[in-house]
């Protein structure tokens, strides 16, 4: 149940810190939580407006300091790299704040270079300060991607393959994750992870009780 109506940019659960910069996103995954409800853990991740940089950071200004953070995880309900500039300078300032020893993830749809054209996305994201990418892919060939992601352009199952191993070759540590979906072989996805050499989760769905 959501408690805080006022739309939460800065959200925690445990010792993670996370970010919802965007609620926009390139695909309309039938799955997507934000289908069906308004957010997580009590924050309302309904964005009425997407946060300028100084909104982010005046938020962040406030919890950074309340414990001992274990990671700070740009995620939310949208793709982080919709907004490339804004996610980039909230990480360098992150880490102008906190040091070198703060984790800083990017959960992400992979579509990144789609979305910022002519730019080298995995390169500009490591030397912003990011380390880690967890790269959602939750179907195990394009048709399957297509079915459950309705991504609005085409071959974006093509697309998240060549950003995961652009992100590997850029060195950052990369996740692929999956939901465990019945329409979705996730031997598949495994042994897609294998190949590019990069680690898998599967998540279980949680499907929404009324
Ligand atoms: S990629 Fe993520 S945010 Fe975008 S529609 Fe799918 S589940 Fe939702």
């Amino acid at each position: 149940m959501i408690t805080d109506e006022k739309p939460n940019v800065v959200y925690w659960l445990g010792s993670s810190l996370y970010l919802n910069i965007t609620n926009k996103c390139s695909n309309r995954c039938w799955f997507c939580l934000r289908n069906f409800k308004q957010g997580v853990g009590g924050f309302n991740l309904k964005l009425k407006t997407e946060p300028t940089i100084a909104e982010v950071e005046a938020e962040l200004e406030q919890v950074l300091s309340m414990r001992r953070w274990h990671e700070v995880v740009f995620t939310g309900f949208g793709e982080p790299t919709e907004r490339l500039d804004v996610l980039l300078d909230i990480a360098r300032w992150i880490k102008r704040r906190s040091g070198s020893s703060l984790v800083i993830r990017l959960d992400t749809n992979g579509h990144g270079y789609v979305l910022n054209k002519g730019r080298d996305v995995a390169l500009e994201l490591c030397a912003g300060g990011i380390s880690k990418v967890s790269v959602s892919l939750n179907g195990h060939d394009s048709e399957t991607y297509n079915e459950n992601c309705r991504p609005t352009f085409e071959d974006a199952f093509g697309t998240v393959l060549d950003f995961i191993g652009k992100a590997k070759a850029a060195g950052l540590e990369v996740e692929i994750s999956a939901v465990r979906l019945p329409e979705v072989n996730t031997e598949k996805i495994k042994a897609i992870a294998k190949a590019l050499d990069v680690s898998f989760r599967l998540r279980d769905y949680i499907q929404c009780f009324w």
